[in-house]
């Protein structure tokens, strides 16, 4: 049995895969207490389900791409098996991660988007740095980045790692607390080559609003 908070339907937020049409299913549970986190509510509300019943939900959108979100996913071991049956019935799975949990098990179909937590998000200490040698080239790694120390950590790490090397980088903004303007001046000055994000939901429907 899953524990699941809320399974809906909506556009894509975040990633290259933004603006598109996807299934959301959203576990209960998160081993973290990020300082900006949106969906609290995801903590502790939710209700039993079978992976069958998950599957079948999902099947009723009629929709291809399917984001397996939270809270922490990675916190129910069962996620692991959802996933792969997803990718089994021939979806196109995305899972985002608070990247303090190993990623080494998801089935290497699905795409990864794997947080690293800047300073200011209070997480820092959690990130997984393991992770990184688990990424493929169809991952995704984000950094949510709230002040210019952020930035500089990102930034640094991204070069440690040689993370843009292995995949995908996203930077975005802790919305309501850095400027986009700010955050793009920066990348540009340094000219790193990161992709710049901003959370499409937050501007499509109010920035509170649940379920979409
Ligand atoms: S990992 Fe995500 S769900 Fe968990 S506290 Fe941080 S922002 Fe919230």
């Amino acid at each position: 049995m899953l524990k699941i908070n809320e399974i809906y339907f909506s556009v894509q937020g975040e990633s290259t895969k933004a603006g598109l049409p996807c299934v959301f299913v959203r576990l209960t549970y998160c081993n973290l207490r990020c300082s900006y986190c949106d969906t609290e509510y995801a903590f502790y509300e939710g209700f039993d389900s079978s992976i069958d019943s998950v599957i079948e939900e999902v099947k009723k959108y009629k929709c291809n791409l399917v984001e397996i979100t939270g809270g922490e996913p990675l916190v129910q071991n069962e996620s692991l098996e959802l996933m792969k049956r997803l990718c089994d019935e021939g979806f196109e799975v995305m899972l985002e991660t608070g990247g303090s949990l190993p990623i080494e098990n998801v089935d290497k179909r699905v795409m990864i988007i794997l947080d690293l937590k800047c300073p200011s998000s209070k997480m820092k200490k959690k990130n997984l740095y393991e992770n990184i040698n688990f990424l493929k080239p169809i991952d995704e790694v984000k950094f949510v980045i709230g002040t210019r120390e952020d930035y500089e950590w990102s930034r640094d790490i991204v070069a440690k790692y040689d993370i843009n090397k292995k995949c995908e980088v996203l930077f975005s903004v802790v919305f309501g607390e850095l400027e986009p303007v700010a955050l793009v001046e920066w990348i540009l000055a340094d000219n790193i080559n990161v992709r710049f994000q901003l959370q499409a939901h937050k501007f499509i429907w109010k920035p509170e609003e649940r379920g979409v």
